[in-house]
């Protein structure tokens, strides 16, 4: 457990907390798994439809995906691959990665976490940035919607983290007042920034991508952990499990 040097924010959970707001990508599972089976997908295709080796295809894909991220990997791919990149197929190419049929498992300790806040008695809400449809399919995939009282994909109401008004909206769906609202997330960006100034507690796992980076004290969570195991541990700690 790290306690961030936050000392003027830095308080005790109140027993009072009521909701648990999730993130998915990351907090949930890793989003790595997904890219891993997206381009396994596109490989396929590009074998079928290009007469590409599928795993050298893919082991391209990878590399250039370790090295810069999700940018430009299907036209750096195809470049290698001595394909021209054109309009129409990179837009295929990526239709595929979006829709295909995502293999991808919770992080370990996940389902029985989710068991125990529901029989704890909190309601819990996932809220998830970009394209829904996709974080739809993740959601299918994992099999974990039944735990949520309310998904919010941000979205679909052309918002998207910390604009606060998602939270307002969470506020008031649920009836709850913010200090009662747990956010947990991975994402310095926007996982914590507007869940702290609409005054919600904040706990990072540090998991993910995202692991090491450190933005600074406005952006940090209140709590960080490192696991779901460790978030576990502490929620029991402050009592928001029950034994
Ligand atoms: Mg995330």
């Amino acid at each position: 457990m790290i306690y961030l040097s936050m000392k003027k924010t830095l308080k005790k959970l109140p027993e009072s907390i009521k909701l648990v707001l999730f993130d998915l990508d990351d907090t949930l599972y890793d989003e790595a798994d997904f890219v891993k089976s997206g381009l396994g997908a596109v490989a396929e295709y590009l074998a079928v439809s290009h007469g590409l080796d599928q795993s050298a295809a893919y082991k391209a894909m990878i590399k250039h995906f370790k090295k810069q991220g999700r940018g430009k990997i299907f036209n750096q791919t195809l470049s290698e691959f001595k394909i021209n990149p054109t309009a129409v197929l990179i837009k295929k190419l990526v239709s595929l990665y979006r829709r295909h049929r995502p293999e991808i498992k919770v992080y370990q300790g996940v389902r029985p976490l989710l068991e125990r806040l529901k029989s704890s008695g909190l309601k819990l809400a996932l809220v998830t940035d970009t394209n829904w449809r996709v974080q739809a399919r993740k959601l299918n995939a994992l099999g974990i919607a039944k735990y949520f009282d309310r998904i919010i994909f941000t979205d679909k109401l052309n918002l998207k983290k910390p604009d606060l008004k998602i939270y307002r909206q969470i506020f008031k769906k649920f009836m709850v007042r913010p200090l009662e609202v747990l956010c947990v997330g991975d994402d310095p960006t926007c996982d914590f920034i507007g869940a702290r100034t609409a005054g919600c507690q904040t706990i990072r796992i540090r998991q993910g991508r995202l692991m090491d980076l450190r933005l600074g004290p406005a952006r940090e969570a209140d709590y960080a952990v490192k696991s779901i195991k460790e978030l576990s541990d502490f929620l029991r700690r402050e009592k928001i499990l029950c034994e």
